[in-house]
């Protein structure tokens, strides 16, 4: 029986909206694409009730990437503010390193009314209020999606070739995704920031660069400010802010018990705004492009990518596939690049009329040559600076990293280190000498992890073996960097 459409994108979040122009690019509107989404048509792609919840900064390279290929360009407003990159700064605020260059900061709320109405220009259509809860398979093919219409509250079945999932980190599609053994379903809860933010308008307090800069997205390394994660100091104007941090649970649990505390993400929010002396008075944005989005706690991952990301008729992009980079959780730069991908990828598959999983392989490796070759090195560079004391991170910052760490990092790669253990090189400390070997060992690691994603399995026969080579590195790398912990 014919589908009801050749390509479904569940979500119509950011990554949704990008992948459903990219497959109408590539295939010059010959696809007939159904984007749904469980928001009402005027709340467009809102991740959950409080809004859009993110830090809003996005590089303009990875804009770039989108734009040249897919002609989509993104103005004002949805671009509200230009920065020079983002400024990382160590706890003892002694060392910054900057990265990511020249990005823009997003109206979020704005973005997705401005890129619906550019989709459905472009031919796709767009079912709103519909809250999806599964797949519909035939065999081993993804062949639909299920629901409630929100709207009539009657069950909502549609059909098609390929099933994009764009439902972001908790996407139930995938939670119960029946067709694969390749895709993994669960995140492990080490690999997700709690996080929160505001957007506020300030007086000027003080004026200190470290603390708000109108040119630079500002992130503190802290781990009894935001443990496990980082606080964030991201400018919308010389006088509006999006603020806010991220932590790990568990380490947030362990620093409480350190400091006697019970802070929560909220408490530790109101902390560091109360800190910060270049921002007084500061109030939530009453803008009307901000107001169903001015403060707001949600969830993101920081580990690498699913390992599969295709099964028969069925793809992952986006936050459902674990794309935010695990050193500072930017999402929208690999959303761009992946939802430009893989409008080539379904294309391609849909004209050449085989949508099984082996068909659909290529958008692992294209993915991957692209971004997803470096993310599991840096899921473990993570794991490794989750586990220093401030006192570390501020020495390892000043003192182990050369101009080509700071340009790999720079670069969103794994710095290599080459520097460490030359001779002549002192290291005062033995809680510093771990430092040093613990980067020591996770760039070792990187290095294999680079080639390793190089040699992804060109189809889906190698993947087992591929994968269990992975885990077993992996699994000895969580041990080993865990050892290196005070
Ligand atoms: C606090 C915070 C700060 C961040 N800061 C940054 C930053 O500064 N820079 C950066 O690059 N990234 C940042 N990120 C990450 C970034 O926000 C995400 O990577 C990005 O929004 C992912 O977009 P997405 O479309 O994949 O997922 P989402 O934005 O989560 O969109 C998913 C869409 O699917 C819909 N949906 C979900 N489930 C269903 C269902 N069952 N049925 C129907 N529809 C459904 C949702 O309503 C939503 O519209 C941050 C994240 C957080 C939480």
């Amino acid at each position: 029986m014919e589908p009801d459409f050749d390509v479904i994108v569940a979500g119509g979040g950011l990554t949704g909206t990008i992948a459903a122009q990219a497959i109408s690019h590539y295939s010059n509107q010959n696809l007939r694409v159904l984007s749904i989404d469980r928001n009402p048509e005027h709340l467009p792609g809102r991740k959950s009730s409080p809004g859009w919840t993110c830090g809003d900064a996005c590089s303009k390279e990875a804009v770039d990437f989108m734009t040249e290929r897919i002609k989509i360009p993104w103005t004002r407003p949805e671009i509200e503010h230009d920065v020079k990159g983002v400024m990382a700064f160590s706890p003892d605020k002694e060392t910054a390193i900057p990265f990511d260059g020249d990005g823009y900061m997003l109206n979020r709320q704005k973005l997705p009314e401005i890129q619906n109405a550019r989709t459905k220009k472009m031919g796709v259509n767009f079912d709103f209020e519909i809250n999806l809860t599964g797949l519909i398979y035939d065999g081993t093919q993804v062949t639909g999606v299920q629901g409630i219409d929100n709207k009539t509250k009657q069950p909502y079945k549609k059909t098609a070739r390929i099933v994009v999932d764009a439902t972001g980190i908790t996407s139930m599609l995938r939670n119960q995704l029946e067709n694969s053994t390749k895709i993994e379903r669960k995140i492990d809860r080490r690999d997700v920031e709690s996080t929160g933010r505001h957007i506020m308008y300030f007086e000027p307090g003080e004026k200190d660069l470290t603390e708000f800069d109108p040119d630079y997205c500002i992130i503190h390394l802290d781990q009894d400010i935001a443990p496990g994660g980082y606080g964030w100091v991201f400018p919308k104007a010389e006088n509006k802010v999006n603020i806010g941090l991220g932590v790990e649970k568990s380490i947030l649990e362990q620093r409480n018990k350190r400091l006697g505390k019970q802070d929560n993400v909220a408490s530790l929010m109101e902390e560091y705004l109360q800190r910060n002396i270049a921002i007084k008075n500061a109030k939530l944005s009453q803008d009307s492009e901000d107001i169903n989005n001015n403060t707001g706690v949600f969830q993101v991952s920081v580990r690498r990518q699913n390992d599969c990301l295709v099964s028969g008729g069925y793809m992952l992009v986006g936050d459902s596939a674990w794309m935010p980079k695990p050193i500072d959780a930017g999402g929208i730069g690999p959303a761009l690049i992946a939802g430009t991908i893989l409008g080539n990828n379904v294309t391609q598959a849909i004209e050449g009329n085989d949508v099984s999983e082996s068909s659909l392989w290529q958008y692992n490796l294209d993915f991957i040559e692209e971004y997803g070759y470096k993310t599991a090195g840096l899921e473990l560079f993570r794991r490794l600076v989750q586990t220093l004391t401030n006192e570390q991170i501020s020495y390892g910052m000043k003192h182990f990293l050369g101009n080509l760490d700071v340009e790999a990092i720079s670069k969103g790669e794994h710095p290599d280190f080459s520097g460490l253990g030359k001779i002549g090189m002192i290291i005062r400390g033995a809680m510093n000498k771990t430092v040093a070997s613990g980067l020591k060992y996770t760039s070792g690691k990187n290095q294999w992890l680079v080639e390793h994603y190089n040699n992804y399995p060109k189809d889906p026969s190698g993947f087992d073996e591929w994968n269990k080579a992975l885990h077993k590195t992996l699994d000895e790398s969580y041990v080993k960097i865990a050892s290196f912990a005070n």
